[in-house]
């Protein structure tokens, strides 16, 4: 678990993932963030409050997938860079996953990257689609990369 490994198990990643017919419908965030810290950015960061805290700062941010519009808004203000957006309805077999990325250089639109997992083991290569790295974001980059669908859950970092 989480914890004890740093890494989120089976169990806890089934329960933040969006339901099937919400990843049907297109891009939505998906909330890797299982620890009672206090910590709560990325409820002020979303424009239509789709994360909330019930119990404050440090409770776990509860998304609603339903309002939730998959905007990106929250990924590049989550310190713990525990927020991406999966879109499954990018292309017949391929998904685009976005993420944060704080390391330089940064990845260049076009080009192929590696995509790795949680635990850093590369799982194949990947295609930067876009990236944004606005003076807003202060060096957190958000960058989107297009993978094999059925890789979508895997894949939760890149190396350059
Ligand atoms: S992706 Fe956009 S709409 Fe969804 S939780 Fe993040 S900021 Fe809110
Ligand atoms: S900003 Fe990130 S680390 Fe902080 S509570 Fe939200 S998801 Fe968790």
């Amino acid at each position: 678990m989480l914890k004890h490994t740093g890494i989120i198990s089976a169990e806890e990643l089934k329960a933040v993932l969006p339901p099937s017919v919400r990843l049907e419908k297109g891009p939505v965030a998906i909330i890797e963030c299982l620890q009672d810290i206090p910590c709560d950015p990325c409820v002020s960061a979303c424009p239509v409050n789709a994360i909330k805290m019930q119990q404050g700062i440090t409770d776990r941010p509860q998304l609603d997938f339903e309002t939730c519009t998959g905007c990106g808004a929250c990924v590049p203000k989550c310190p713990g860079l525990a927020i991406f957006i999966v879109n499954l309805k990018h292309a017949p077999g391929m998904a685009t996953l976005t993420l944060s990325y704080e390391m330089l250089p940064l990845p260049e639109k076009g080009h192929e990257v590696t995509a790795l997992d949680r635990s850093g083991r590369v799982v194949g290569k990947a295609k930067v689609l876009r990236l944004i790295n606005p003076a807003a974001y202060d060096r957190t980059a958000v960058v989107t990369i297009e993978v094999p669908a059925d890789r979508i859950n895997d894949i939760r970092a890149i190396r350059v």
